[in-house]
């Protein structure tokens, strides 16, 4: 058998973003020995590159906010494909969650009276986004690896050793999760600096690996991101939901090439700046939806003076949510209308005085500065879309974050369902928050339920997936990983991006099975020691998987709903409304895809919006379940 290190967890956490880290602190709370496993170095993970907000219905800049508007801005941002339980948990705990977070130490920007400070983003009715600047996820980060320390102090005061119940295992990579039976037993990784396997004895593991950007060519995400949650999933026989809805962030920079995809936060819109084509036309004014047009102001005087009087007047197009911005940017290049690197101007800079600009988008303006010689103070940045996030993820259950397999539980990005068909900006930091601290309970309490009996690790699947690991490094004239990655994002960009077609997205099926025969080949050079053709080697199973998930759900899926746009089926339609596309892998390792119907909104959530609006997404015969009140 290969050399294996090996250790034992009442609860292993993949991932070390918000997510994970905050179901790690709950574990770890609930008495339970936790491993935390990340990739990346420890406080790197996505979450620190969130810059706009948390979402969280706290009422300090507008009284008018409350939950039931905050739940009812989140369907209508996933247009209604919401799991509506998810929907409702997160906009009921948002608030409290970052109010804890404060009390662990963070340090959010105030409102003149030293309340949280709370700023506008795309598709939220009220200033909700509680915010440090534009560097908000980088002090939620700091605040809850803190909190992991703080714990870890107490252990070493009362255990004399502060790893004794919560350890962070960084740069470990896990590939592959084993079970007993069918339950979950441990997962099997590999050490990147080292090269050494590693072997994780439990009973419990949340996934909370992030998203799946790496999959595709422009992206705002970074190397980590290629899904690996995802496929892990999967690859044990649990379900992922939804995968056709990737979202496509309508602002990343475009230029200079080495650059292209970075995001630029939605903050720019929510403080003030507008989007402009090459004729100098604010024209996001004639892309306003028929569902959105009684909430977005047709002028542009009427848009600028809800800035400061947004009880008086209607929102801005610009911040309509981010899949509608998208697409109409997309049309504006496509139509000759772009800027002369293919994107549009965003301009802050004739919007706001140069030090207020410096004050709320210091990032922005250093980004810019030193990646495309730009100064967003003195002149407007060009943008164009990037893939920015993935709504669809692990099947889970809302309460716990349960997945199908006993013991396995999701949270964050890799989960599916609470955000439907678009994620609301400013959303995802607070379902960090709400769903890790729910996984975290879950597993914890799954494992309470064992009452001590744990699913032994069968040693020669152990044996199995470490010999997998290491085959890329015995094949010395196999395939670059390289170059079939390159192939992989190029196939997904051009063929199931953000505008689709039935005929290309088979072609991208062709061309993914084809690339499935390499990948089965593909080798890297050297040796296990801190080998990066390796480690991409690796993922190039999850990208695969994952971009084959996207692909077959996108193929089925013949409507234009948030993140995925058929030009060949371009409408909303609510039969498909009431629909969830539901992938598994069958035994030969194929994915397999089946239908389910979406649950029924409870009669007290369906209240909170007029009969009117959900006319435009419901079925007839779902419209007479509609209480009279909402009528
Ligand atoms: P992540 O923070 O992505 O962490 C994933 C972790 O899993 C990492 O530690 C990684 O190393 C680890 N990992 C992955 N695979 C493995 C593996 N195989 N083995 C071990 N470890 C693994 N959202 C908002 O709500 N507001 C914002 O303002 C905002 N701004 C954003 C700005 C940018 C530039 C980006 C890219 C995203 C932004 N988002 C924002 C989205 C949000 O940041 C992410 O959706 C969120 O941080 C994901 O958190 P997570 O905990 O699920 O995963």
């Amino acid at each position: 058998m290969s050399e294996i290190k090996r250790h034992t967890y009442d609860v292993v956490v993949i991932g070390a973003g918000g997510a994970g880290l905050r179901a790690a602190i709950e574990a770890r709370e609930q008495g339970k020995k936790t491993a935390i496993i990340s990739k990346s170095l420890f406080g790197k993970a996505h979450t620190v590159m969130a810059e706009g907000g948390a979402a969280a219905a706290l009422g300090n800049v507008n009284p008018g906010d409350n939950w039931q508007v905050h739940f009812r801005d989140t369907m209508r941002g996933g247009k209604f494909l919401n799991n509506p339980r998810m929907a409702e948990l997160h906009a009921r705990e948002a608030p409290e969650r970052i109010l804890e977070l404060e009390y662990w130490g963070a340090l959010f920007d105030r409102t003149a009276d030293g309340r949280i400070s709370q700023r506008n983003f795309g598709g939220h009715e009220y200033a909700r986004l509680a915010h440090v600047g534009d560097r908000t996820g980088l002090e939620m980060i700091r605040t809850l690896q803190q909190r992991v320390v703080q714990l870890q102090q107490a252990d070493a005061a009362e255990l004399g050793d502060p790893e004794a119940m919560l350890k962070v295992f960084a740069e470990t990579t896990v590939t592959d999760l084993i079970k007993d039976g069918e339950r979950l037993s441990g997962a099997l990784g590999y050490i990147r600096e080292t090269g050494e396997l590693v072997l994780f004895e439990t009973p419990a593991v949340v996934l909370a690996t992030g998203g799946i950007g790496k999959s595709f060519k422009v992206t705002s995400n970074s190397w980590e991101y290629t899904g690996d949650g995802h496929a892990l999933a999967l690859r044990c026989g649990a379900s992922l939901v939804n995968m056709e809805f990737v979202q496509f962030h309508p602002t990343g920079m475009v230029w200079p090439p080495s650059v292209k995809g970075i995001l630029v936060t939605e903050s720019v819109r929510g403080d003030g700046g507008v989007l402009r084509n090459a004729e100098n036309e604010r024209f996001m004014f004639r892309y306003v939806p028929d569902v959105f047009r009684s909430q977005y102001a047709e002028t542009e005087a009427e848009a600028d003076g809800w800035y400061s009087d947004p009880e008086n007047h209607r929102r801005p197009p610009e911040l309509l949510p981010r899949d509608e911005v998208a697409r109409a940017i997309n049309t504006e290049v496509k139509e000759g209308r772009g800027s002369p690197h293919g994107g549009v101007f965003l301009d802050i800079a004739s919007r706001l005085p140069a030090d207020q600009i410096m004050r709320k988008l210091p990032s922005m303006h250093h980004q810019f500065k030193e990646l495309a010689d730009v100064d967003i103070t003195a002149e407007p940045m060009e943008v164009g879309p990037t893939c920015h996030y993935v709504m669809g993820g692990v099947e889970v259950d809302a309460a716990t974050g349960a997945a199908l397999v006993p013991g396995l539980f999701a949270a964050g990005e890799v989960a599916g369902g609470m955000h439907g068909s678009n994620r609301l900006g400013g959303n995802s930091l607070s379902d960090l928050l709400v769903f890790g601290r729910r996984a975290g309970l879950g597993a914890a309490e799954y494992v309470t339920e064992l009452d001590g009996e744990r699913p032994p690790v069968d040693p020669e699947q152990a044996e199995r997936a470490a010999e997998q690991v290491l085959a890329p490094l015995e094949r010395e004239d196999g395939e670059n990983p390289y170059a079939l990655h390159s192939e992989l994002q190029q196939t997904m960009n051009t063929l199931v991006g953000i505008i689709r077609r039935g005929p290309e997205i088979e072609q991208a099926l062709d061309a993914l099975h084809k690339l499935g025969d390499r990948v089965a080949r593909v080798g890297a050079e050297g040796g296990s020691v801190y080998n990066p053709g390796w480690h991409l080697a690796l993922d190039l199973r999850s990208m695969l998987l994952v971009a084959e998930a996207i692909a077959r759900a996108a193929l089925e899926r013949e409507e234009s709903r948030g993140g995925h746009t058929r030009d060949d089926f371009p409408g909303m339609s609510p039969e498909w409304r009431r629909i969830n596309l539901i992938e598994s892998l069958t035994k030969d390792g194929r994915v397999r895809l089946r239908r389910q119907r979406v649950d029924a909104l409870r009669p007290d959530l369906l209240e909170l919006f007029d009969r009117e609006e959900l006319a435009k997404y419901f079925t007839d015969d779902e419209l007479p379940a509609v209480p009279a009140a909402a009528v």
